[in-house]
């Protein structure tokens, strides 16, 4: 790894107008602007003499100080980047965009049609938070800032979607002079894929974004890893193994336990994709007689609904990212399981008056906010009652407090005793285990010259970064936040299977 100081940026910042092709182009710069140390903030600059890419634009989530980095101005001009590149829609990976436009951005943003789809929904709804957060925040005079402001707002999340520019899986795109973008499909959600990139020196950066599982119900597996100088790969569950067989049973055996003591269950659910695989697993307890047709199931989250719609469609046009055996029969994957949608507050509210036991799914996921949090006032104090966690929990967050087994939890200015049972089931993650990044990696016909590990919690990326270690004597690196290194070119090799069986006994 080659480690440079902020003195060595590209020697031009001329429009791409202007751009006149070096005849020896240097080699790129990476900068690991977010999503290091941490699941959230996904941003990975890439410069060459004349461009510069930013890939993936993502929102600080969690604990305070991490939310409070979002205030803080990018060590970078966004006048100065000429596009971005946009691996899924999370907003871990989107939500910043609409701040980059505010700070000077002005380029094309590129990503897959459905990525654009959800985008649309995701934005629109986190700049709506933010401008409601803001009045509740001037209204109630709890800000410390006098008026407390929005990050952005509905505005400038509408001038985003402008920008947006839908490119194909597997089509080539030149995304500035000399820079040509293809993506790949990574499995994680719908629209979901991992980039590659062919800088104007001929070297080439991958980016695994958020990479899915193999046994996605609902998505194909994700694309195999075809190679690249440089790669940077998530590492959420890079200290875990995924046990499905036993996360079905453990999520069927919750849901039958509380619904026999008159309890309720409430699943903190992503509003895309998660709520889609719980509602496809409850059709499956529907089936198998584990729910009976008299149990409601709520989703209550305007925002999973519209996702909810998106998949749908998505389904009708017979993605070639959804699993052909569930296209085959159009929307029945996702309708099998009769719901009842609580989209008006009144809807939302009328659930508590549900006189027999129910299924409540409802966002956010990781239980930050949105209506999920007025659930669990309500359900956290009853015994009979279970929290279904489904996905992954970051630090500092409700979800990540319940697992670890608080007594009480802080919402609204007070505390709440959690009484109720708490399960988790980390196998309904769409993010791939230590085993499956490992599966993806040895796919690459040749070792990059090195790889990072990002988008981790640090046990997370230490824990992969020592297994590519040992397991494919590769290099690998845990970069620091802020840190800039080249992309250095890999020396075509063959590590021979001898060699790698001797870094495995090691
Ligand atoms: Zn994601």
């Amino acid at each position: 790894m080659v480690s440079l100081s902020s003195d060595l940026s590209p020697n031009s910042t001329a429009s791409i107008g202007d751009v006149q092709r070096s005849p020896n182009p240097r080699p790129g710069l990476l900068t690991f602007l977010g999503g290091v140390g941490t699941v959230t903030g996904s941003k990975f600059m890439v410069e060459t003499d004349h461009v510069r890419v930013l890939v993936d634009c993502g929102l600080f989530q969690g604990q305070k100080e991490l939310r409070r980095r979002n205030w803080r101005p990018l060590p970078l001009d966004p006048h100065h980047v000429q596009a971005v590149v946009i691996t899924h829609a999370h907003l871990d990976h989107t939500g910043y965009l609409p701040r980059l436009l505010r700070e000077g951005f002005s380029g094309p943003v590129f990503c897959t049609p459905d990525t654009a789809r959800l985008t649309e929904l995701i934005l629109r709804d986190s700049a709506h938070l933010m401008e409601e957060e803001a009045l509740h925040a001037n209204r109630g005079g709890w800000s410390k800032h006098h008026p407390a402001q929005p990050l952005y707002t509905e505005k400038d999340a509408e001038e985003v979607l402008t920008r947006l520019r839908p490119v194909e899986i597997g089509a080539d795109t030149e995304v500035t002079t000399g820079t040509v973008l293809r993506l790949h499909h990574a499995g994680h959600i719908l629209g979901s894929s991992w980039a590659h990139l062919t800088l104007e020196d001929g070297g080439t950066v991958a980016f695994s974004g958020d990479l899915g599982r193999p046994v996605h119900p609902l998505l194909l597996p994700p694309e195999p890893f075809s190679g690249a100088d440089a790669l940077l790969v998530e590492s959420t569950y890079g200290n875990r193994q995924h046990e499905d067989a036993r996360s079905r049973e453990i999520f069927a055996g919750a849901v039958t336990r509380t619904l026999a003591r008159g309890g309720n269950v409430l699943i903190p659910s992503f509003a895309v994709d998660r709520t889609e695989v719980v509602l496809y697993e409850l059709a499956r307890l529907r089936r198998s007689g584990v729910l009976t047709s008299g149990v409601p199931v709520f989703v209550d989250s305007p925002m999973a609904l519209r996702g909810l719609r998106i998949y749908q469609d998505a389904f009708d046009r017979h993605s070639p990212q959804l699993r052909p055996e569930l296209t085959a029969d159009g929307e029945a994957a996702l309708d099998a399981e009769p719901f009842t949608a609580a989209r008006s507050p009144e809807e939302s509210a009328a659930i508590q008056h549900s006189r027999v036991p129910c299924v409540i799914v409802s966002a956010s996921g990781m239980a930050t906010g949105g209506r999920v949090v007025h659930h669990l006032r309500r359900l956290l104090p009853d015994p009979r009652n279970t929290v279904l966690i489904v996905g992954f929990a970051a630090q500092g967050t409700r979800a990540r407090e319940l697992i670890g087994g608080t007594q009480s939890l802080k919402m609204f200015g007070t505390y709440v005793p959690v009484r109720s049972e708490v399960v988790n089931v980390p196998g309904f993650s769409a993010h791939a285990d230590t085993d499956e990044i490992l599966a993806w990696l040895r796919g690459a016909p040749e070792p990059p010259d090195t790889v990072y590990l990002v988008h981790g919690e640090p046990e997370g990326s230490a824990r992969l970064r020592d297994r590519i270690d040992h397991e494919l004597g590769w290099n690998a690196v845990v970069p620091r936040s802020g840190e800039r290194v080249l992309v250095r070119r890999a020396c075509r090799r063959t590590v021979s299977r001898q060699n790698m069986e001797g870094a495995q006994r090691r």
